[in-house]
């Protein structure tokens, strides 16, 4: 498939995935995927080219196809980049780069060399892995040319689902609360930047306590002295449902780390069992971050 048509797809499909999660067009790129857990279109396409390459290498030997494939793959192996041989663009050819890019190729000519192929399952394991490691690491570079995006790096550190997601499947009805916290880890929500017309509103200092502390996550939610009474009644239900170690543990952390380790859902998958103690957060930070805009628009006014 053309370089072109490939962007086009991952176009399309990161305007899909910010849909999906309610992030608005202009919401950065590299937040579109990873909190669903989705791979790129190129990974998926990497993937199945590796796959066809093995279910082929698992021919019998006297197969045509597996002949001519292995036969290939030697070729482009033992050749540099720049010669003929491996200007080629064949299916093998596309095949072979594929391998390169997430490094299974010496594996692949090792295979056809001594003649042992691993196992369907166990090829799909190392190119899966190989694939995550990749996603991760282009993740994390691209993140990088974002500031705003520090708080959503130190919340997503994988490609996968974030469990906030997983308690929306259980309960649908706190899909706009979820995704209003989402806008508020990558930095879109209207704390710092809202629209007053066709003017952007950026505040960068909390007026609301008038001590200088910049307006972040952090300081709504923990911090903010002329949030504090609204706090104490939520923050009670929090741990009124929260196991107590893990209660405890959270006291122990700064406000900047209890910040990240709700928002990114405890640091682990979603658990049912803590059901009650995502409602109870969820309606901690989607509150205070109601209250906080509520006086902000007040003392405005
Ligand atoms: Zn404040």
């Amino acid at each position: 498939m053309p370089n072109k048509c490939i962007e086009k797809l991952e176009c399309t499909q990161r305007q899909m995935a910010k849909k999906i999660q309610g992030l608005p067009r202009q919401a950065a790129n590299p937040t579109a995927l990873t909190t669903l857990g989705w791979w790129s279109i190129r990974s998926v396409l990497l993937q199945q080219k590796l796959m066809l390459l093995w279910q082929i290498l698992l021919l019998p030997m006297e197969n045509i196809y597996k002949c001519i494939v292995m036969k290939r793959l030697i070729e482009y192996h033992h050749s540099d980049q720049s010669s003929m041989i491996y200007a080629a663009s064949g299916p093998v050819a596309l095949m072979y780069e594929a391998a390169k890019t997430i490094n299974v190729h010496t594996t692949v000519v090792r295979s056809i060399r001594d003649g042992v192929y691993m196992h369907k399952a166990q090829w799909k394991a190392l190119v899966k892995n190989n694939i995550q490691i990749r996603e991760n690491s282009l993740f994390l570079a691209s993140c990088l040319l974002y500031p705003r995006l520090n708080l959503y790096r130190s919340i997503c550190i994988d490609i996968c689902m974030w469990p906030w997601w997983g308690y929306c499947l259980m309960n649908p009805r706190d899909t706009p609360k979820c995704r209003t916290m989402l806008r508020l880890v990558v930095g879109e929500s209207s704390l710092n930047r809202s629209l007053d017309g066709n003017e952007v509103v950026v505040r960068p200092i909390c007026e609301l306590c008038g001590v200088g502390s910049p307006l972040t996550p952090h300081h709504v939610l923990f911090n903010c002295d002329m949030l504090r009474e609204i706090r104490t009644p939520l923050l009670y239900n929090v741990a009124n449902s929260a196991p107590s170690a893990l209660w405890e543990c959270m006291e122990s952390m700064s406000s900047v780390n209890k910040t990240e380790f709700i928002l990114s859902g405890f640091r682990c998958k979603y658990m049912h069992e803590w059901y009650e103690l995502y409602q109870q957060v969820l309606n901690f930070v989607v509150s205070m971050l109601n209250c906080s805009l509520l006086k902000l628009r007040n003392l405005v006014n």
